[in-house]
């Protein structure tokens, strides 16, 4: 049997992007299906996550040309991961395997004949794995080898450097729809399913038009529903003050009774002092970040609302 293939793409302010994207993509799905390899009825679904600018426009306008691109477009913006969710539920009743990829061809498409092949071989789940990121800032290389080096200690089956180039077969979309957390971490939860998988590794190339809407704050709310959480963050650090604190605490509880023993009074409490005050700040903050996400993953809204559709 011959698949029907999706490919899953969410843009936020993508307009310049799509002019590149679409024409480039729908190349590699049409040599997929001339080589038989999927159904001629495959097609890209773009997700748009509440963008600002013209980028619901041009999906439209794409579809009016071609009926194998269709997209839907939520109500706000509501974050890449809650779009690429949006985007895979709503192919799963529809296709047979879903690829999902992002909109700025930093993620190479010449090597989904490759992914498909493995595919075709049995693996339920293809990552996609950035063997280089030469065009990556350095700070960005740095946080992101940070990052995996931290996750990998909470959770081993981490595959580092894979983003969210993922190829999944029906019955892993199937199974994520099991997965109800708030925070949504694909690869993480993709990492963790356990079904047959294989990596494609791939050098990450520079966006080829528009501009990466990953600001630090995205990215330390991704990191952090990849870690712990925020409030992880906070007591960690709480936790090396604290430690910090007693150690000075100690520094200075030495140093009154040297200095009591030759007559002095007061020795370096004010920075203990301080290190306690620090600590006590941090805690609340951490606190509240826990308070916050209890609340959220309590609260379970809907991750993403659709507003509009091109079917
Ligand atoms: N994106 C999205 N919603 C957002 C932010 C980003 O759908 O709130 C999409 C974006 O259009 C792109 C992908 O997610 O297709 C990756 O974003 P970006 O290129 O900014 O990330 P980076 O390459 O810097 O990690
Ligand atoms: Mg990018």
């Amino acid at each position: 049997m011959i698949p029907r293939l999706a490919i899953v793409v969410p843009c936020f302010n993508e307009e310049k992007m799509l002019k590149l994207f679409i024409p480039a993509c729908r190349e590699k799905l049409d040599a997929l299906m001339t080589a038989g390899k999927i159904r001629a009825d495959s097609f890209l679904l773009l997700v748009d996550d509440g963008s600002a600018d013209c980028t619901w426009k041009a999906i439209v306008d794409a579809h009016l040309r071609d009926e194998n691109v269709r997209g839907i477009r939520l109500s706000r913006n509501f974050g890449q991961q809650n779009a690429l969710y949006a985007g895979l539920m709503r192919v799963l009743p529809e296709c047979d395997v879903s690829v999902t990829m992002d909109a700025d061809l930093q993620d190479d498409i010449t090597i989904l004949p490759e992914m498909f092949e493995k595919y075709r071989k049995g693996c339920e789940i293809v990552f996609g794995v950035r063997s280089s990121r030469p065009a990556d800032t350095k700070s960005k290389r740095l946080a992101a080898e940070l990052f995996y080096r931290c996750k990998k200690l909470t959770d081993p089956r981490t595959i580092p450097d894979h983003a969210d180039y993922r190829l999944m077969s029906r019955r892993v979309m199937e199974s994520l729809a099991l997965y109800k957390e708030q925070s949504l971490y694909l690869r993480g939860i993709a990492a963790d399913m356990g079904y047959k998988s294989a990596c494609v590794f791939y050098e990450r190339k520079a966006r080829k038009a528009g501009k990466p809407s990953y600001t630090i704050k995205r990215m330390a709310k991704l990191a952090g529903a990849g870690l712990l959480c925020g409030a992880g963050g906070f007591s960690l650090a709480g936790c090396f003050l604290g430690a910090a604190a007693v150690q000075m605490q100690i520094g200075a509880l030495v140093g009154l009774l040297g200095k009591a023993a030759h007559g002095s009074r007061r020795a370096g409490g004010g920075s203990a002092d301080a290190g306690f005050c620090a600590l006590s700040v941090l805690g609340q903050a951490g606190m509240l970040f826990l308070g916050e996400a209890i609340l959220k993953e309590t609260r379970r809204r809907p991750r993403y609302l659709v507003c509009d559709s091109t079917d």
